[in-house]
């Protein structure tokens, strides 16, 4: 029998690009779900409840975790980021491919627990280019911004534990990456190998 659907980790840091290349791959193939995390942070201009996120409480938040309600998550700047288990596992059930939009320590604990996931870290074509994006945003102050590049630095210097790297400067190329990557995963022997062993056991029963 062919696998139902796979999990990916998607990391970057803030500001590479990484909600733009995904709103891309998810309208280019429709069998892609997007990990919508449950976060603590206040809202920013532009966002909408459950688009990106869903908005809760600290309190809300610890709750959910008493009842083993994540994946995985992560404090961030003083936030918890968290990735709801469910809405994952309902959505591999049914066959899609689900990517997990998180950090370098929540792609390092989704590893721990399931060591086969592959991961793709997104990378700016300079930390010039990411400093002029995060400013740009102009929906956050200096402060944030230079706390954001001192983060982004330190995510940066994690990526070599990712199995893939695409660089976000052309839009176009970035998604065109992704869809490729997430296409020729499946074609790996370790997505495969069930199904050949099943195939050559057919091939070795009978008599040709
Ligand atoms: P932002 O506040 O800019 O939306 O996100 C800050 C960081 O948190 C980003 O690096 C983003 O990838 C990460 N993040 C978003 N959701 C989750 C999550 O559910 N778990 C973890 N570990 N990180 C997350």
């Amino acid at each position: 029998m062919l696998k139902k659907g796979r999990l990916f980790i998607l990391s970057g840091p803030s500001g590479c690009g990484k909600d733009t290349i995904l709103k891309e791959v998810l309208t280019a193939d429709p069998r892609v779900k997007l990990s919508i995390s449950t976060i603590t942070r206040a809202m920013r201009e532009g966002e909408r409840e459950g688009e990106k996120y869903h908005f809760i409480s600290r309190g809300e938040f610890e709750r959910l975790l008493a009842q083993n309600a994540f994946l995985e998550y992560n404090e961030y700047l003083g936030n918890y980021y968290g990735t709801p288990k469910k809405p994952i596992e309902n959505w591999l059930a049914d066959g899609y491919d689900v990517l997990l939009e998180i950090d370098v320590n929540g792609a390092q604990k989704v590893r721990s627990l399931l060591p086969q996931t592959p991961s793709i870290f997104i990378l700016p074509p300079s930390m010039a280019v990411l400093r002029e994006r995060l400013s740009g945003r102009g929906t956050e102050t200096a402060e944030v911004v230079k706390r954001r590049l001192a983060e982004a630095a330190r995510e940066i210097s994690q990526a070599g534990v990712y199995d893939y790297l695409v660089v976000n400067d052309e839009l176009e190329t970035a998604v065109g990456d992704i869809l490729a990557i997430l296409r020729a995963h499946k074609c790996t022997n370790q997505e495969m190998g069930e199904f050949m062993k099943e195939v050559q056991k057919d091939a070795e029963s009978r008599n040709w």
